[in-house]
């Protein structure tokens, strides 16, 4: 495994296992900076959203990087309040438009309204169908809202991309989708930095000569997890992607997933406000 290591999704399509999430980036200079010290370091997946509003700065990043856009998987998401079939249609145009990018790798259902998260999927085939989008996925879907998507959908999602980290370790729903072939991608992998004064987490970064980031990132890898940390901090862009020389070994794994308490930083997606 090494940092442009991919995994291949259920339509054979290589997925980076490690990128750069982009959110709360609202600084223009910050954004470009971020991405662009990623690329450098060897990053070759950016994570954001219609919501973050950085697609502009996402899209010129990439274009002023020496690395080719085929080579990077560009991931980006509907919002909540454009959800529907043609809402999500109109959506990605206007995602696509900020992007300046002919296609997006993945594109996500943010979070599941109720009542529309189906549709939403459907308009995702249809941009898949189209080839305007290489990967269709979803996030923030549990096992119930997956199910609902099957009964309606020709093609699956191939990820669902959740809050994951050692505090909340989301066994059942990981052993789902491994059952129907689809990839999880972590977000808030560092649990928002809210699991690095963990302990045990640091007790390990002692014992291998890490960092707690490190040794969190490295537990996700090695559960065959895709991870996307955030940091516009140009030495800790560096530091996250530092996990391809050390191997945590199969006890460490279990005491860090003995960590879990079902804790989420974010939201519960059966239970949130759709329309923020
Ligand atoms: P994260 O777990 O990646 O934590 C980021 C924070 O941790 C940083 O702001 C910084 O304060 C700290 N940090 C980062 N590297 C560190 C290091 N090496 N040492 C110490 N502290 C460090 O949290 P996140 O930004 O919430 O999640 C990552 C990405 O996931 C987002 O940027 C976004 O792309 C995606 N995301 C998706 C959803 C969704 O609903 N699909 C929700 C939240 C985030």
């Amino acid at each position: 495994m090494h940092l442009q290591s991919t995994k291949r999704l259920e339509n054979g399509v290589e997925m980076p296992l490690f990128g750069l999430g982009v959110y709360k980036m609202t600084d223009r200079d910050e954004t470009i900076s971020a991405i662009t010290k990623a690329l450098q370091v060897g990053y070759r997946a950016i994570d954001t959203a219609s919501l973050y509003f950085n697609e502009i700065e996402v899209g010129e990043a990439i274009r002023h990087s020496n690395v080719p856009r085929e080579e990077i998987f560009v991931t980006t998401k509907v919002w909540n309040t454009d959800q529907g079939y043609d809402n999500t249609l109109r959506a990605f145009e206007a995602s696509l438009k900020k992007l300046a990018m002919e296609y997006v790798d993945l594109y996500l259902t943010h979070w599941p309204v109720a009542d529309k998260f189906v549709d939403t999927y459907r308009a995702i085939e249809r941009l898949y169908d189209e080839k305007l989008i290489r990967v269709p996925g979803v996030s923030n879907h549990h096992s119930h809202h997956l199910e609902q998507i099957f009964t309606k959908a020709n093609t699956a999602p191939a990820v669902n991309q959740v809050e994951m980290h050692p505090y909340l370790s989301q066994q059942d729903l990981r052993a789902f989708c491994a059952e129907h072939n689809i990839a999880v991608t972590a977000w808030s992998p560092l649990g928002r930095g809210g699991v690095l004064t963990d302990d045990t987490i640091q007790a390990l970064a002692v014992k291998h000569g890490k960092t707690p980031a490190q040794i969190v990132l490295r537990w996700h890898l090695q559960h065959g997890i895709i991870v996307i940390p955030k940091s516009v901090k140009s030495h800790r862009i560096e530091e996250n992607a530092q996990i391809f020389d050390f191997e945590l070994s199969a006890q460490d794994m279990l005491t860090l997933d003995a960590l879990n308490q079902n804790k989420r930083f974010g939201k519960d997606p059966d239970n949130f406000t759709f329309d923020i």
